[in-house]
């Protein structure tokens, strides 16, 4: 077991948006750690689109570029580990990670990212990522005009209809299982000459990940291209809820516009702390809550030594 120096900042997560908040701290001369069991929820994509200057980069390169950027900041260190136990309270945090290091900081940003639950259609694990996705933003190009089944009830169904049509006109809705649709739904669904099916999916065929049709219970088989679903999430660690933080109903860490928490000191960025599930989104979030601690940190010096 190793103990580190007493830090300005432990960030837990290594995404978008702990990386960020890592160039921001280091720049700033903070003394930083960046813990990062390296599990982000994007790595079964090839591709990370849309964010400017790395449109298409793979999940890897994208972190391999950060990590050289934020080594010309020798104030910033990165632990390849999960933590999982923290103690202490305002100004002196202590980190324990699975490896049996302790680290010591004043200040916590979660940048833990969130984590898909398992999918539980047949088939839909193997396309998932390649030509199953679960947002239009980053990957409706590249199924543009094609057809596509959107595996979505209710509410959802009705979000996403709309905007999936931006993309393409040729698309098919299964429920997969009753439909959860008012009357004045299914004809709108109707009116837009959406095809809507509620028969349970039986199984998702696809070739090296590439989906080539999705086959209900009832012996219909729909081809497509491409599936977006809606995925269910829980937060990326259990870390943020078990020191207390306030969690959304959709198990995503509660803050306020500076990204601070409702425990002091303790700030979260990115998808764990954000409806906007984007790689540019949680950089910039993180980027943004670092300064908001730079600022409070270096505040409280001020005064200390005032
Ligand atoms: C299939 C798919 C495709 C996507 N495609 C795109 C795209 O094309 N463009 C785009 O902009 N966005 C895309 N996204 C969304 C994008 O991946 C996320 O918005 C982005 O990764 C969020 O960044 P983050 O830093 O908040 O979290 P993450 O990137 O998920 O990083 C969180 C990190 O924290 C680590 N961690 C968690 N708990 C601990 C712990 N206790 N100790 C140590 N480490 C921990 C995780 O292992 C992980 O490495 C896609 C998402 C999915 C699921």
């Amino acid at each position: 077991m190793t103990t580190k120096q007493f830090l300005d900042v432990a960030i837990i997560g290594g995404g978008p948006a702990g990386l960020n908040a890592a160039l921001v701290l280091g720049r700033a001369r903070k003394n930083v750690v960046v813990i990062d069991e390296g599990r982000p929820r994007n790595a079964v994509t090839r591709a990370t689109h849309g964010f400017l200057t790395r449109d298409g980069i793979s999940p890897g390169e994208f972190r391999r570029i950060a990590k050289e950027e934020i080594s010309s900041y020798p104030s910033v260190t990165f632990v390849g580990d999960a933590a999982v136990a923290i103690t202490g309270s305002d100004g002196h945090f202590q980190i324990t990670t699975a490896q049996g290091n302790t680290i010591t900081s004043k200040k916590v940003l979660f940048a833990v990212g969130m984590k898909d639950q398992p999918l539980d259609i047949p088939g839909l694990a193997e396309a998932y990522g390649k030509s199953a996705f679960v947002c239009p933003y980053c990957d409706g190009w590249e199924l543009r005009d094609q057809p596509l089944v959107i595996i979505a009830k209710g509410a959802d169904a009705m979000h996403l209809a709309p905007l999936i049509s931006g993309w393409t006109k040729q698309f098919t809705i299964c429920t997969n299982g009753p439909d959860e649709l008012t009357d004045d739904q299914r004809e709108e669904m109707q009116q837009h000459q959406v095809p809507v099916f509620d028969s349970p999916i039986r199984f998702i065929d696809s070739s090296e990940g590439i989906v080539r049709q999705v086959v209900l219970e009832d012996g219909t088989s729909i081809p497509c291209r491409g599936i977006f679903f809606k995925p269910t999430l829980v937060t990326g660690s259990d870390l943020p809820q078990a020191m207390g933080c306030s969690m959304t109903e959709m198990g995503a860490v509660v803050v306020d516009d500076f990204g601070k928490t409702s425990v002091p000191g303790v700030y979260s960025a990115g998808d764990a702390a954000s409806r906007l599930h984007q790689a540019v989104a949680a950089a910039s979030m993180g980027a943004f809550v670092a300064a908001a601690m730079n600022n409070e940190m270096n505040l409280e010096a001020w005064r200390r030594n005032g």
